[in-house]
């Protein structure tokens, strides 16, 4: 019996991680057929992928673009929704069978909680819904039998060094970080960086916000936070080693002392792939990585005195409670702003430091608590950047 297509929906597919995993789908269209896409901004984009890949539906999030898409894909019998409301909604849709959450940010969490009350599988590509509320939200997926499925390179390497281990204990997850554009830089020599500079990437293509999370380290304590509860170990076992080169993927060290780990070309296809098409993998034709023409792996400690925020992404998660979720609102309203050429480099951990003593603690959060330490953090953030 032929197998039935996976339905996908993929929240932000005009996004650097939307565009690629549409890269995957048009590649394997015997495996996949798209149901969903929706965009904050970009109805070009929207209208030209809606287009191409026939889905169910679209949602733009900025409702003053509804005229202009639905006047395109309305004649072509592909339904257009707009609005905020209407994003969160959209996931629940009968047909779909897989959620890819690849927007940026804490806008990913209310749409991911109602994929899994819906009973979606989810390819996690948003690290920030398990940033500010993963108990919530491993717990959910556990009540509801939905699987989470990695996108994020590292974590996609760590469950594919697990994949068959069964009940093996890990001993430790060994995050790999490429360190960024400023790896080796001192205090001194970050005071006066710009944004061109910060967006530099030196292997991986990416958003802004997330190339600047690179740059500052923030991105490898988000995913610290993230591999905590993808993979339920303690902020202990887990640790961050500097590749600069970016192959190794990420690494896990067994209870025996073998360490396992994934490997290739830095390309986003790969693990966004992986996450659509387990427990199978597809061919590509993507670049392979060959050991002979780059000789040379090499790994160092990350300097969490210079790149202060992984150090409190570190203590956020020892510290628990809603402390995740200030770090991850802090840090959303300082990128911003180092984006909008409104504070510095520095001022980024500056802001954080000070959002994570000034914001009230709580100690065990629900979900409402979640929002209102969003709001909450965003308020003193920018009281800061003022
Ligand atoms: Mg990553």
């Amino acid at each position: 019996m032929e197998q039935r297509k996976k339905h996908i929906a993929i929240l932000g597919s005009t996004g650097s991680i939307g565009r690629q995993a549409l890269e995957v789908i048009d590649q394997h269209p015997d495996h996949f057929c798209i149901e969903v896409l929706t965009a904050n901004n970009n109805a070009d984009l929207l209208i030209q992928q809606a287009l191409t890949f026939r889905p169910n539906a679209v949602v733009i999030a900025n409702e003053d673009l509804y005229i202009k898409v639905n006047e395109v894909l309305d004649p072509e019998d592909i339904k257009v929704y707009a609005g905020y409301a209407a994003l969160n909604s959209v996931v629940e849709m009968a047909d779909i069978d897989m959620v890819l959450t690849a927007m940026v940010g804490f806008s990913g969490l209310q749409p991911t909680i109602q994929a899994i009350n819906a009973g979606k599988e989810i390819a996690l590509a948003n690290k920030e819904t398990l940033v500010v509320a993963g108990e919530y939200i491993t717990r959910l997926a556990k009540e509801k039998g939905v699987n989470i499925f990695p996108v994020d390179s590292e974590h996609s390497a760590i469950f594919q060094c697990i994949v068959g281990e069964f009940q093996n204990k890990i001993e430790k997850i060994i995050l790999t970080a490429s360190g960024g554009p400023f790896r080796g830089k001192s205090r001194d020599e970050l005071v006066n960086v710009n944004k061109k500079q910060a967006l530099n990437h030196p292997n991986w293509n990416m958003g802004n916000k997330i190339t600047i999370d690179s740059a500052t380290l923030m991105n490898k304590g988000l995913e610290v936070i993230e591999a905590h509860w993808l993979f339920g170990v303690d902020y202990k076992q887990i640790e961050v080693v500097v590749h600069p080169q970016s192959i190794i993927h990420s690494m896990v060290e067994f209870s025996d002392g073998s360490i396992k780990a994934q490997m290739g070309v830095p390309d986003m296809r790969i693990p966004i792939q992986f996450a659509l098409s387990f427990p199978n993998r597809l061919k590509s034709d993507f670049p392979r990585y060959s050991f002979a023409s780059n000789p040379v792996f090499s790994f160092e400690q990350p300097d969490m005195d210079t790149f202060r925020n992984l150090a409190y992404a570190y203590e956020a998660l020892k510290r628990g409670g809603n402390l995740p979720c200030v770090v991850n609102a802090a840090n959303e309203i300082a990128v911003d702003a180092f984006l909008n050429d409104k504070i510095s480099f520095l001022q980024i951990s500056d802001i954080i430091e000070a959002c994570m003593t000034k914001v009230s603690f709580i100690k065990s959060p629900g979900i409402n608590d979640y929002f209102d330490t969003d709001e909450e953090t965003r308020v003193k953030a920018k009281e800061l950047i003022r």
